[in-house]
């Protein structure tokens, strides 16, 4: 069993903030986004991912190692702090040991959320067939609802709202001629 090692779709906030973050020409955090938007191309014209990009992931999980191994106790449904795991109350029968793995970065650092988001990515590709569309309207990244047709729009409000502005050039074409 491996475990998840990101939020689930956690990519999808972060690179709809991309245009948001000031990030430095040539850095870790520049190449994440970068290899995000690649691969959420990719993934929207279903072209799979090129060994060009399989190297470039590789590359960034070698630059920066962002995970690390850990172990705890499940209780309950609940993992306890690390501090209570050697606790001598706890009884070796109740014990439900589990190894996860933690970012070693703090959650507001950005390379720590791009490799979330990259991971995040990675995993939700793996685990089913995963399509990506932009809305028309706003540019952001969503992932259309399977039984969906042709899905332009990420929400009702944007399909609306293009719509909306769509007739009203229309109106203000018709007034202009008249
Ligand atoms: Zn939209």
């Amino acid at each position: 069993m491996s475990p998840s090692l990101s939020r689930e779709n956690f990519f999808l906030t972060m690179i709809n903030q991309f245009e948001h973050h000031d990030v430095k020409s040539g850095s870790l955090e520049q190449k994440l986004q970068q290899l995000i938007l690649d691969i959420a191309y990719a993934v929207q014209q279903k072209l799979g991912l090129s060994t060009d990009i399989i190297q470039r992931v590789n590359q960034v999980f070698h630059e920066y190692q962002a995970v690390q191994l850990r172990i705890g106790i499940a209780h309950k449904g609940s993992l306890t702090q690390p501090d209570e795991l050697f606790d001598a109350s706890t009884r070796e029968d109740q014990q439900q040991i589990m190894l996860y793995t933690e970012f070693i970065d703090e959650p507001d650092q950005l390379r720590r959320l791009y490799m979330e988001a990259l991971i995040s990515l990675l995993e939700a590709m793996e685990k089913n067939r995963l399509e990506l569309q932009q809305c028309i309207q706003c540019k952001d990244w969503f992932i259309p609802y399977q039984r969906a047709q042709i899905t332009r729009f990420c929400s009702s409000k944007c399909r609306n709202r293009y719509h909306y502005v769509l007739r009203k050039e229309n109106d203000e074409r018709i007034t202009a001629r008249s």
